[in-house]
């Protein structure tokens, strides 16, 4: 019996992980089918029910279902209970296991900006969604001193802090409100600076001024593209990475827990290359409901 994998989310219509994850199937010559599951917030519970059934080796999780899934599970890892959010589930008879493996892909990604240099330990994390929440835990893992979450709107940046209360109590772990003069002066104390924002996703701008960039900071923007952000880095003479490290390596782990198989990394990554190459953009960052190329974003960010 051909068995199942299902992405769930809304929307899922281009997302890079199909062609990454049948790629990996197929090469690894396991009988399964990746599908892509469009289910408004409405339909998330039947669709979490049908996922039980035996044909299913388990799902992929997004936006904006992440954390929303989250008391539909049976049993949740250790990451997944540290962060509030699930981005794969792998079935245990009719039971759930709900997975974060946003946090391996996050830290796959800070282990390559930061290369071979001595672990910074302070960061500047822009946002606070599903993958911010992935972002925080990661730093808290990697022994980070500082980190200060900024975003748009700050009570939801002071309810992660809150969320991370006791994990962090031996750090300094803030939210701040978004106000360039104060990003400003935080990055001037800072060595690593995360874009968990979705600004530079639909269009040409970043999050911050290319003047508050500086060229001793590591630079790691979670959107799968050469955003504005990257490329002011780059020419402020900073390290910069895109978000596909962290989407290769968290499609990676998710692979190994169906399949209980070190996942084809090369052949992955390659899919992922070919994919873009087209022009697939992924669903995973897409905000819900609204389409990729006709979204006008709506905050104040520089440029
Ligand atoms: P969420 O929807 O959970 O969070 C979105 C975040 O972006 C919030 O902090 C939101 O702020 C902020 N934001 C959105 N639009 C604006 C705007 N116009 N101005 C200011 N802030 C804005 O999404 P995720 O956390 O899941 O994803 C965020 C980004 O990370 C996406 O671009 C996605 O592509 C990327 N990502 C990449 C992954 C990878 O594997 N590479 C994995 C997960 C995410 P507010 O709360 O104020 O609305």
């Amino acid at each position: 019996m051909t068995k199942r994998v299902v992405l769930i989310g809304h929307p899922v219509a281009h997302s890079l992980s199909g062609a990454m994850q049948q790629a990996a199937f197929d090469s690894a010559g396991i009988d399964a089918r990746y599908e892509l599951w469009d289910r408004a917030p409405i339909a998330l519970a039947d669709a979490i029910a049908e996922v039980r059934g035996d044909e299913f080796l388990g799902a992929n999780v997004t936006i904006p279902h992440k954390e929303r899934v989250v008391p539909m599970i049976d049993k949740l890892t250790e990451e997944a209970q540290a962060t509030g959010a699930v981005n794969t589930l792998t079935r245990e008879g009719r039971r759930l296991v709900g997975h974060n493996t946003d946090v391996p892909g996050f830290v796959a990604a800070l282990d390559k900006l930061v290369g071979r240099q001595k672990m910074p330990r302070q960061a500047v994390v822009l946002g606070a969604g599903g993958g911010a929440r992935a972002v925080v835990h990661g730093l808290i893992r990697a022994s980070f001193q500082r980190v200060i979450v900024f975003n748009r709107h700050l009570h939801r940046a002071e309810g992660l802090v809150r969320y991370f209360a006791r994990s962090a109590a031996h750090m300094d772990l803030k939210a701040m409100p978004w106000h360039e003069s104060i990003i400003e002066s935080e990055l001037a104390k800072t060595k690593v600076l995360i874009n968990a924002t979705s600004i530079g996703l639909n269009s040409d701008v970043s999050p911050v001024p290319a003047e508050v960039l500086s060229g001793d900071l590591l630079v790691l923007d979670l959107i799968y593209n050469r955003t504005r952000l990257l490329r002011d880095a780059e020419a402020a003479g900073a390290n910069a990475l895109d978000g596909e490290i962290m989407l290769l390596h968290q499609g990676a782990a998710a692979f190994a827990l169906w399949t209980g198989q070190p996942a084809p990394l090369e052949v992955m990554s390659q899919a992922l290359s070919e994919a873009r190459a087209e022009g697939v953009r992924s669903a995973e960052g897409e905000p819900a409901g609204e389409r990729a190329d006709a979204v006008p974003e709506t905050a104040t960010p520089a440029g």
